[in-house]
């Protein structure tokens, strides 16, 4: 029997789903049980990690929110986020370089949708 490729699943895999590995950009399948197939289906988001599928609680945190703010020292900006379910925002300063790294990710991810 072949369990669920979601971490820590023990469930029997009965389906599969087509993920990306990120490395070569090739498409594999993996198998899922019913449980999350139905949280996939239904669209919550997950990834892949490794050979495991992330959900749910495995997952990172939803970014609620954020702002940025130029410093008025060095070079450079502040970056808030907050995330649904924290209380407190989380506070980052990027340095240029960091933040055209940040930008061409954003953009080669996303930028010609
Ligand atoms: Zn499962």
């Amino acid at each position: 029997m072949t369990t669920c490729s979601a971490l820590l699943c023990t469930n029997p895999g009965t389906s599969f789903v087509m993920v990306m590995q990120t490395s070569t950009a090739d498409y594999h399948d993996v198998y899922v049980c019913d449980e999350h197939r139905v949280l996939m289906d239904a669209g919550c988001p997950w990834d892949m990690h490794g050979r495991h599928i992330l959900i749910g609680q495995d997952m990172a945190p939803p970014l609620k929110e954020w702002s940025a703010r130029p410093c008025g020292g060095a070079e450079g900006f502040t970056l808030t986020l907050r995330f649904a379910g924290e209380t407190e925002p989380v506070d980052a300063f990027l340095v240029p370089t960091e933040a055209r790294r940040l930008a061409a990710f954003i953009y080669s991810t996303y930028g010609e949708h």
